[in-house]
């Protein structure tokens, strides 16, 4: 594959206009750890290797199941059964050959994190659980890496970009209970506005044109509507962990 600076490279024309050459060159030396490959991933990967993030790490331990295609936009019926982190990275690669796809079938864990993500601009926390997020929450806090979250429900969902020692943890907005297990309604259209706003969000962050981190960002798809709850900084009693 012969790729073109990506400056120069037309498949970036449409979006250098609102990021300039500066950005996508920022872009294109950024690596980004996506943890998760289900509803959110699905749709954060592949908008951010379109839009010429230089690194993706992909990580999700799981088989593609029927009950994940009316969300999971990466796979389709013949992929059922079969691993996703493979999956996805060939599915990502053919969307834009000029990346690097570095794709890990791990359950993530505080003892294998530092392996899996040994180094990252930005980790995204594409998760559906409360437990595995704050293995993401504390590794964040021990290295500075930010981490930028969301999660869905039914018709809603929420994104929180945190950044070590200027912004209130992940462990700060997590509810009290942490071991709810149970199947959770969703609506793929109502993840793919999340995920849509977290891709968006990682990318404007990259460029350095993001300026709401700490801040906890609502989306009501039966409204519809975005509210936003500044969360206090101050209020972080977690410290580095
Ligand atoms: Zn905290």
């Amino acid at each position: 594959m012969n790729c073109p600076p990506p400056a120069r490279d037309p498949r970036y024309d449409r979006q250098i206009p609102l990021i300039g050459e500066e950005g996508q060159e920022k872009l294109s030396k950024a690596t980004v750890a996506i943890v998760g490959l289900g509803g959110l991933g699905s749709i954060t990967s592949q908008y951010l290797a379109a839009a010429g993030i230089g690194e993706l790490i992909i990580i999700n331990a799981n088989t593609v199941e029927e009950n994940n295609l009316n969300r999971q936009l990466l796979y389709d019926a013949a992929s059922i059964g079969l691993p996703k982190a493979p999956l996805a990275a060939r599915r990502l690669k053919s969307l834009n050959p000029c990346i690097r796809v570095e794709w890990r079938q791990a359950r993530i864990s505080d003892d294998n994190i530092g392996e899996l993500i040994p180094s990252a601009d930005l980790i995204l926390d594409c998760l559906d659980n409360w437990k595995t997020r704050l293995v993401l929450d504390r590794y964040s806090r021990r290295t500075g890496i930010p981490l930028l979250h969301a999660a869905v429900e039914g018709y809603y969902g929420q994104v929180y970009l945190s950044v070590p020692g200027r912004t209130a943890c992940l462990e700060c907005i997590a509810p009290s209970n942490l071991n709810v297990k149970r199947k959770i309604p969703v609506l793929g259209a109502s993840v793919g506005i999340v995920a849509s706003l977290q891709a968006l969000i990682a990318i404007r962050y990259l460029v350095g044109d993001y300026r709401d981190e700490g801040t906890l960002i609502l989306v009501d798809g039966r409204r519809p509507g975005i509210d936003k709850i500044n969360i206090d900084p101050n209020a972080c009693k977690c410290t580095r962990a």
